[in-house]
Order: C-alpha cells, then sequence, then structure tokens
C-alpha cells in the first residue's frame, strides 16, 4: 500500500526506510490502513487488479477478478484455438462481464475474436468500458440481464462467470464490500446458472460451447443441467486446488434435450 502511494517501486521502500511521510501522505496512508483493517479488498485502494496478465481497472461496482477464473479464459482460449473455421471470426460472449475480465483477456490473445460483454449493472459495463478503452481492446458492450441484452444473436462459445454463492452463505461476510447481485444467486446459488444454461441452446450457433465457473460443489447439478438441456461433451475442469471450478458442454447440431426442463427451481 506504501508503495502504490507514493508511486515507488518496493525496493526504493526498503532502501529508504529512514523516510518520513508527509502530512498529506501519512493521512492518506490512515485511510488506507483503516480500510483495509475494515476488509475491503486490496484493488480497491488501488483500484487496479492483475487478471491474465492484464492490468484492470475495478471499483466497488465490480467483483475483483480471482484468479480461479483465468481458469475459464483458459479454457475459452484452448476452444478458440481448435475452432474449426479459422477464417470466419469466431463470436464470443461473456455474461456478466463485471471489470470485463473475461472478454478483455480473450480478446487479448486472440484478436480474430468478435467479443461481446454483458451486465446488467450500467455501472459495471463503464467500468469495463474504460478497460476496453485503456488497454485497446476493442469489445461489444451490452446492457442486459443475461441473454436479454443480446436479442436475436447467436455466438459460438459462451463464458460466465454468474453469482453463484447462496444466500445466508458463511462466506459472504468477508465479501461484503463487493456488489453482492454479482455473487449471491437465488435457488442455493444456483438460480442464474440455471438462467445461463436453459437461455444457451436458442443463443448458441450449432456446436457452440457454454462454458460456466460454479461453486466448488455445484459441478455435478451444472453437468446434470446442461445434460438435461441438450449439451453434449459436457466436462468438468478443476482448478489448481483440485476442487471442479468451471463445466461447459457443446450444442450439438440434432440434439434433443433429455427431457424439458420446466422450472428452474432445485
Ligand atoms: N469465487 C468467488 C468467491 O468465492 C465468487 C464469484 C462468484 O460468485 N461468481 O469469492
Amino acid at each position: 500500500m506504501l508503495a502504490a502511494l507514493l508511486d515507488r517501486p518496493r525496493s526504493w521502500l526498503i532502501a529508504h526506510d529512514d523516510e518520513l511521510l508527509d502530512q498529506a501522505q501519512g493521512t492518506a496512508y490512515e485511510q488506507w490502513l483503516t480500510r483495509r483493517r475494515d476488509g475491503e479488498p486490496l484493488a480497491y485502494l488501488l483500484g487496479e487488479k492483475e487478471f491474465h496478465g492484464l492490468r484492470l481497472q475495478v471499483d466497488s461496482s465490480v467483483l475483483v477478478p480471482r484468479p480461479e477464473t483465468e481458469l475459464l479464459v483458459d479454457w475459452g482460449l484452448r476452444v478458440l484455438q481448435a475452432w474449426p473455421t479459422k477464417a470466419a471470426r469466431c463470436r464470443v460472449i461473456d455474461l456478466g462481464t463485471g471489470s470485463g475480465a473475461i472478454a478483455l483477456s480473450i480478446k487479448h490473445n486472440s484478436h480474430a475474436a468478435e467479443v461481446t460483454a454483458v451486465d446488467a449493472s450500467p455501472t459495471a459495463l463503464a467500468t469495463a468500458a474504460r478497460n476496453a478503452q485503456s488497454l485497446n481492446l476493442p469489445v461489444m458492450l451490452a446492457l442486459g440481464n443475461w441473454w436479454d441484452a443480446v436479442p436475436g444473436q447467436r455466438f459460438d462459445i459462451a463464458l460466465a462467470n454468474p453469482p453463484y454463492i447462496a444466500p445466508g452463505d458463511e462466506h459472504l461476510g468477508a465479501l461484503r464490500h463487493e456488489p453482492q447481485g454479482a455473487l449471491i444467486a437465488q435457488d442455493d446459488g444456483l438460480a442464474d446458472l440455471a438462467h445461463i444454461i436453459d437461455g444457451a441452446p436458442g443463443h448458441l450457433a450449432p456446436e457452440g460451447w457454454l462454458l460456466l465457473e460454479h461453486g466448488h460443489d455445484q459441478a455435478p447439478w451444472v453437468r446434470q443441467r446442461l445434460t438435461a438441456s441438450g449439451f453434449a461433451e459436457v466436462q468438468t475442469v478443476r482448478d489448481l486446488a483440485g476442487i471442479e471450478r468451471c463445466t461447459g458442454g457443446r450444442v450439438l447440431p440434432g440434439a434433443t434435450p433429455a427431457f424439458r426442463v420446466v422450472s428452474s427451481a432445485v
């Protein structure tokens, strides 16, 4: 925090450990310490967070990008590299983009991809727009609730890190400074995952993929829901801690749902 506040590298701090802060620096540092002591994420104090090699601006309107989500980006990039019609532009959508972390990492690594970033929060979308501009990564931005933001459009790869924490979960106390709408979902944390899966067949191109991040114990449910919605090649990827963290599948032409999903209740 001190290095950021003084705009010096850590080595400078070590080499100048006898320097004094002036009044303004001292006050600013005290304020940061107080906010940090109250559990506010460091990224909000610094106003930035590194994600997948990109320096993203963040503020309290967006979730702080997590390292686990880099796994979802890597999966999306693998699918992109293997995409059969390399000549044609691959259409990618990031649902619930927040700071733009997923969408911008994809665009950064695959300039030919046509990337759309969706968020229901205008302030979050404005943050994503600022990041797109400062990183010089052109993506399309769409305001709206999940698929509602892109009526009539189809995509080859859809990625999402939706809210998936159950209301009342014991971990929410530690996350109280982050936008609760980006963290909490009804139906035990499954409502938004369900909504995205159910809408996906109507918004994916033939052979298109849907890749989802989810909670540590939600993989079996997500696999089941994808299979029930007609997805094939349903599979789960574990994070570096060995936890089932992302699940996805693809729509194959002619596939029919194993059964019709009539309710999003669990
Ligand atoms: N993985 C995040 C956390 O546990 C939650 C992200 C989310 O709800 N999408 O803090």
